[in-house]
């Protein structure tokens, strides 16, 4: 059993301005806008806060926290979970240009792992950098969008991202570690696999036209508004792209709409009327609802099409709860 208020007053101590907060709901940090407490969080505003947490909980109390962004891929159980959650959203929120270097022709962009993904492709603009236009409508974080390889028309984070700075869970101490070229593969990154937590991320990008970038990026804007129902709180794609079927591409939301499933709706959660690939809450959706709304789109996309369809969004709760499939 872990004594949460030793953990709190360890914490308060080894960082004295760090923001924690108790029982605090995942309700107010998700884009589901769904999920029960956890009994810590912490919001750390600098890296040295960040390295006193994962220290103190590690070393001390031997409790892994949970790595957050901005909340917009996850789903959390309506019980919430026994989770020290390290959220970096609004700390860790650098953002500059470095000089010319490695790549002649190229620049290099440094961005903290709390700053959003709209921030840093509207920096990219800013010095008539092209390749981060696609980022533009995604809402997620540098960390968080490093860590799932976010993507949208055409681009990902893996073509741009050059180098990435985390700390991982001490076993004596906390180690520091840069990351070149990491390995990514679609919504994959090589971080899924271990214990670490993203600092900064490195972009490296070519000059481009700006009026042409900011024209990518107003029909990638365009289209979202047009395609994605954005006017309800999701958590993006529920479901990831199949594997394809004899070379040639599946798409969930093209499945679930071919079996009928459009509005097929559980208390608040909803597959999207506008955008089969979306559930969507309504209004009062719980987490129970979302996962038996999941559980049933799955079953009949597999019955009519034998295609297995695996959530893309992440899933946060008690031990033992899950998917469920
Ligand atoms: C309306 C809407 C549209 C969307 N469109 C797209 C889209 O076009 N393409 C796309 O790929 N996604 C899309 N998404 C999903 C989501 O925005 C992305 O997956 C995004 O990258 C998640 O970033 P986040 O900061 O919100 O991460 P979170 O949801 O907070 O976390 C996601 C995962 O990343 C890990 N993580 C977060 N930060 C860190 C860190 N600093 N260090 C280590 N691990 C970390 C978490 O542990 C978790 O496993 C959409 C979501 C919504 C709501």
């Amino acid at each position: 059993m872990i004594n949460w208020n030793a953990l709190y007053d360890r914490l308060r101590a080894a960082a004295p301005s760090l923001e924690l907060r108790r029982d605090e709901p995942m309700s107010r940090h998700t884009s589901f806008q769904v999920g029960g407490p956890v009994p810590l969080m912490a919001l750390p505003k600098d890296e040295d806060e960040v390295q006193a947490v994962l220290y103190t909980a590690a070393m001390e109390f031997g409790v892994r926290p949970f790595f957050m962004g901005r909340g917009s891929n996850l789903l959390v159980s309506d019980q919430g979970a026994d989770l020290l959650v390290l959220k970096a959203c609004d700390g860790l929120d650098r953002l500059e240009l470095l000089p010319e270097g490695e790549w002649p022709g190229h620049r290099t962009i440094r961005a903290g792992s709390g700053v959003s993904l709209a921030r840093l492709s509207k920096f990219a603009l800013e010095h008539g950098l092209t390749g981060l236009e696609f980022a533009q409508g995604i809402p997620g974080s540098v960390g968080g969008g490093v860590y799932m390889n976010a993507g949208a028309y055409g681009g990902e984070m893996g073509q741009v991202v050059s180098s990435v700075s985390s700390v991982s869970l001490p076993e004596e101490e906390v180690v520091q570690r840069i990351t070149k070229n990491p390995e990514f593969s679609y919504r994959r990154s090589q971080f899924q696999a271990g214990d670490e937590f993203i600092l900064r991320a490195c972009f490296t990008l070519e000059p481009g036209d700006p009026a042409e970038i900011r024209a990518r990026m107003g029909d990638f804007a365009q289209r979202r508004r047009e395609k994605q129902p954005l006017e309800y709180p999701s958590a993006g794609s529920a479901f990831k792209r199949p594997a394809p079927v004899d070379g040639r591409p599946v798409y969930a939301a093209a499945l679930i709409d071919q079996c009928g499933l459009k509005g097929l709706t559980v208390g608040g959660a909803q597959v999207s009327e506008k955008h089969a690939g979306f559930v969507v809450n309504r209004g009062g959706a719980s987490c129970g609802d979302i996962i038996k709304l999941m559980a049933q789109v799955r079953r009949r996309v597999l019955q009519e099409t034998g295609v297995a369809l695996e959530p893309e969004v992440r899933y946060l709760g008690k031990e033992g709860e899950g998917w469920n499939f």
